[in-house]
């Protein structure tokens, strides 16, 4: 640029030297009125040969393409040259662009995922066609809008406000009937990446499998409570011998076993179910606890020192019935895991923002390999154990789902020998105060 500058610098000057030579040499020789008029007239032509170069410089920039360019002549010469040049790298630059930006569309469609662009108000700035499917995103009509508000679901949008993007969050979408698996990541500064996954057919089949598991229990319940009543009639007789008793007193045993299984097997189907449940009824905590402290007196018989420490004014929404087994479940757990005489202390609380649900116990605690899967099913810490004292291996994966289906958690913090604490979150959405 400096360059063309000087340039023009330049080619004026000598153009005035030339005027002012041609001026003195026709004055001296002929007049000095024909030297005016000369000295005017290559003026004129001067400025007419530069508006021709900048009327076909306007003329190229109406519509530039490096074959229309003019040459120029003088010092247009050297400025057309350079457009030329800035204009052809520009060119490259933009079909490189193009190129990279075609691959990357190609490879956002070829993925099996939807993936979601946002910014840091959740508008979508660009989406592949999955995506668009799976969440009714219209290109054309929806970008540069939350998506929050293009596909309305309390679940997405809490999920996207607290910005915990660690786990993912599964949604229904209503109007194509897709189960949909959602997560979001932070990139760039302010960016995120939603990516969803379509799992309706899984769904479908652990669904049947729900299903399955479900009528099994269900079917079994029949006659086993038709064999436990004979095993109790039979256990009731006095004509029995000794031998015979306790096989039957075993059996009997046994048989309520397989009972208890198949309630919890019923009840973890039932809690794993999305529609089976009204999980937005008012629950009064005060009757829940006050159904808890009777049922665990009566399980306890004054075995442990168990002290509360219950804020009833702390109210959620949810099924009463599943926070009810939440809850007992923890506590006849303290209760089984905690030597005689040990201490048991269960705490309901607000504690920022969300509602926690404590029981804690001194009690044998749970080795820290142990920790991330004790809610599996039927995975136990000391199989005997668990047994022996009536377990089934079902109960925190039960609590588990039931957190799960109240969007909270629950934590479990433990040492071994000294005792363990479990945790259960509610968030904010499910508390109400009275
Ligand atoms: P179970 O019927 O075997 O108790 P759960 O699902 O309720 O099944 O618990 C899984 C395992 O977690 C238990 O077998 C036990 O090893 C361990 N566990 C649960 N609660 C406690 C506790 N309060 N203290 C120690 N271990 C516990």
């Amino acid at each position: 640029m400096a360059k063309t500058l000087q340039d023009i610098r330049w080619s004026t000057f000598w153009f005035l030297l030339l005027e002012i030579f041609i001026y003195f040499i026709i004055s001296s020789i002929f007049s000095q009125k024909l030297a005016v008029v000369i000295v005017l007239a290559t003026l004129i032509i001067f400025i007419l040969i530069h508006i021709y170069w900048i009327y076909k410089l306007s003329n190229w920039v109406e519509s530039p393409s490096l074959k229309n360019l003019p040459n120029g002549t003088g010092i247009w010469q050297n400025i057309f040259a350079k457009l030329y040049r800035t204009y052809r790298q520009q060119k490259k630059s933009q079909t490189q662009l193009t190129t990279t930006l075609d691959q990357f569309i190609q490879a956002a469609e070829a993925i099996n995922d939807g993936i979601v662009g946002v910014n840091e108000d959740n508008e979508i700035l660009w989406s592949n066609k999955k995506a668009q499917k799976m969440l009714n995103i219209n290109p054309k009509k929806d970008y540069n809008q939350p998506i929050n508000y293009i596909f309305r679901n309390s679940d997405l949008s809490n999920y996207l406000i607290k910005e915990n993007y660690e786990n993912s969050i599964n949604i229904h979408n209503t109007n194509n009937k897709l189960d949909i698996e959602i997560k979001a990541t932070f990139f760039s500064e302010n960016h995120k990446l939603i990516t969803c996954r379509d799992l309706t057919s899984l769904k479908k089949i652990q669904n049947l499998r729900k299903d399955f598991v479900s009528n099994f229990s269900h079917e079994l319940k029949t006659p086993l409570t038709v064999i436990s009543g004979f095993l109790e009639t039979l256990e009731d007789r006095k004509k029995i011998d000794v031998q015979s008793k306790k096989i039957i007193s075993l059996m009997s045993e046994q048989a309520h076993r397989m009972k208890k299984l198949i309630d919890d097997l019923l009840l973890l189907s039932n809690v794993e179910s999305d529609y089976l449940q009204n999980r937005s009824e008012k629950i009064i905590m005060r009757d829940i606890f006050k159904k808890i402290k009777n049922e665990v007196s009566f399980i306890d018989q004054q075995q442990h020192k168990i002290s509360y420490s219950l804020n009833n004014e702390i109210n959620i929404y949810g099924s009463s019935t599943e926070i009810y087994s939440a809850f007992i479940n923890l506590l006849t757990n303290a209760i089984r895991y905690t030597d005689k005489k040990g201490e048991i202390t269960v705490s309901w609380n607000k504690i920022n923002n969300d509602a926690i649900f404590q029981v804690a116990d001194t009690g044998i605690g749970i080795p820290e390999k142990h920790l991330k899967r004790i809610t599996e099913r039927f995975y136990r810490v000391d199989e005997d154990r668990s047994r022996e004292s009536g377990g089934t291996g079902l109960g925190l994966s039960i609590v588990k789902n039931i957190m799960h289906q109240h969007q909270g958690e629950i934590r479990v913090a433990s040492e071994i020998n000294s005792g363990s604490s479990f945790k259960l979150i509610f968030p904010s959405e499910r508390i109400y105060t009275k």
